[in-house]
């Protein structure tokens, strides 16, 4: 097939990334916003030898599954991927994706998986749901100051204050800044020149406290006239927090490292469960609090402590889990490789007086075996575990780091997982040195994207 050829196809699968896949004499087509069960008339536009990427340009007969989307700028901003597919339809191809990565790179049968799998948690409410939004700041072709998201693999900000992801007060926050830069002659910042001073707005809110926080991310060293953007910004309620952070490199990184305070406190505070945590602007914090409530719930009844257990929490970020299941345990540890994380991990500890947790700043593929090495050169005999739980990136875990866990011989393993395919290939290596998967559970912590967050128990094998 040639570039800019027009053809009709009927989209029978979903891709990794939310598009449509429909085949053509045997030819795959990769149609963006086909939604499975649609036919649709697309346009090629990256012809390869056996697939091709194509637009979509018109729907000839619709899906049982698209539903309007909520947002007037779904197709063209990159946040939002799978809008049109009802929500029914977006659970199922998460079940099935994370199905098929158990299956063809965990080995397991579907049969087994029927038996194991507890169905999907999905969200009550799909929307509305992010406590955190990062919107860049530009200027459009006439000048105009404005705000988004970038549009899917670009940097094109698609001007749009009203996200359906994040909260409502967004808008209002947002417009406040707008005006203010206008009124003041503040500049936003343009990545090619280097010049201008706003870059982003980093919005937080606690959806159980109702606190807000506001930071500016800035190419300079101050705000011009910032008293006049406290004045409007504190007007609105719930604001606790209004902060600036000072980023000056030529960078994808959004946050600069320094963070100063323009009004209130630097930090906002929430709750998942009972524990209490302070979110700063540069905190790692889960942005869907609700499921991750959830999903926390389920990796501690996994663990089913009883309150003399050792467990340690490896990726542990800010002490989520950890603190979690230190209510449970009588000892928890917790490993990290982000020094700022780890001070706010040890903080959290202490603002909900848990006094069991102990935290260790590195790699969990070099804390964990130098711990093992360490404890048995210092009292003789080999360190145990009774849980072991891991919250990786999608990289999954490091072979080093899956060894000592086994050495460490716990009775359960928890593998908290946001990509499903490490998953896999990592349940696949502990099944093949003494851990049997038990039961795994699918959360939909990102409904609109096509990420998904899964939980999975590992129990040791009676005969290991
Ligand atoms: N369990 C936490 C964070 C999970 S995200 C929570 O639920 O909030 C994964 C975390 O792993 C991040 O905080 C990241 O900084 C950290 N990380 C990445 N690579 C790591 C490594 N090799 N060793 C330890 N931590 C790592």
């Amino acid at each position: 097939m040639n570039k800019n050829e027009k053809i009709i196809v009927k989209i029978e699968d979903i891709g990794v990334t939310g598009e449509g896949i429909g085949k053509v004499e045997g030819y795959t087509l990769f149609v963006k916003d086909a939604i499975i069960g649609d036919t649709v008339e697309a346009v090629i536009t990256k012809p390869k030898k056996n697939y091709a990427y194509a637009r979509m340009i018109n729907i000839i007969e619709s899906s049982k599954h698209r539903v309007p989307a909520k947002c007037p700028v779904a197709r063209q901003c990159g946040g939002c991927q799978i809008q049109e597919l009802s929500y029914e339809a977006q659970l199922d191809f998460k079940n099935k994706k994370v199905r098929g990565n158990l299956e063809r790179i965990g080995g397991f049968s579907p049969e087994l998986l029927d038996k194991i799998m507890e169905p999907i948690c999905g969200m009550d409410e799909p929307f509305y749901y992010r406590n955190k939004a990062q919107f860049p700041i530009g200027t459009d072709k006439d000048g105009r100051i404005v705000t988004g998201f970038y549009a899917g693999r670009t940097h094109q900000i698609i001007p749009n204050t009203d996200c359906a992801l994040g909260v409502p007060v967004n808008q209002d926050i947002l417009q406040i800044i707008l005006d203010y830069m206008n009124e003041c002659h503040v500049t936003a910042y343009n990545e090619e020149t280097g010049r201008g001073l706003v870059r982003h707005v980093l919005i937080r809110y606690g959806f159980k406290t109702k606190e807000i926080m506001v930071c500016l991310v800035i190419n300079g060293d101050n705000l011009p006239h910032s008293e006049k953007l406290v004045d409007k910004l504190t007007q609105i309620e719930g604001m606790t927090s209004i902060t600036y952070s000072v980023n000056r490199e030529n960078t994808n990184v959004i946050m600069g490292k320094e963070i100063g305070v323009l009004w209130g406190q630097g930090y906002i505070t929430d709750y998942i469960g009972d524990i209490k945590y302070q979110i700063s602007p540069l905190s790692f914090f889960q942005v869907n609090p609700a499921q991750t409530e959830k999903l926390y719930g389920l990796a501690l009844e996994y663990a089913d402590l009883k309150g003399e257990e050792t467990v340690w929490d490896l990726y542990c970020g800010i002490g989520t889990i950890s603190l979690f299941l230190a209510q449970k345990a009588e000892k928890v540890y917790g490993v990290e490789i982000v020094p700022q994380a780890i001070d706010d991990a040890k903080n959290n500890a202490k603002i909900n007086a848990i006094e069991n947790a102990e935290f260790f700043v590195g790699k969990a593929e070099e804390v964990l075996p130098d711990y093992y090495a360490q404890y048995e050169r210092e009292h003789g005999k080999k360190a145990y575990a009774d849980v072991i739980v891991v919250d990786p990136p999608r990289k999954g875990c490091d072979e080093t780091l899956l060894q000592t866990m086994v050495q460490m011989r716990p009775e359960r393993i928890v593998y908290v997982s946001c990509d499903s395919a490490t998953l896999a290939r990592d349940v696949k290596y502990l099944g093949k040195h003494g851990y049997q998967l038990m039961k795994a559970r699918i959360f939909d912590n990102f409904s609109q994207s096509v990420h998904v967050e899964t939980v999975a128990l590992l129990s040791r094998k009676i005969f290991n």
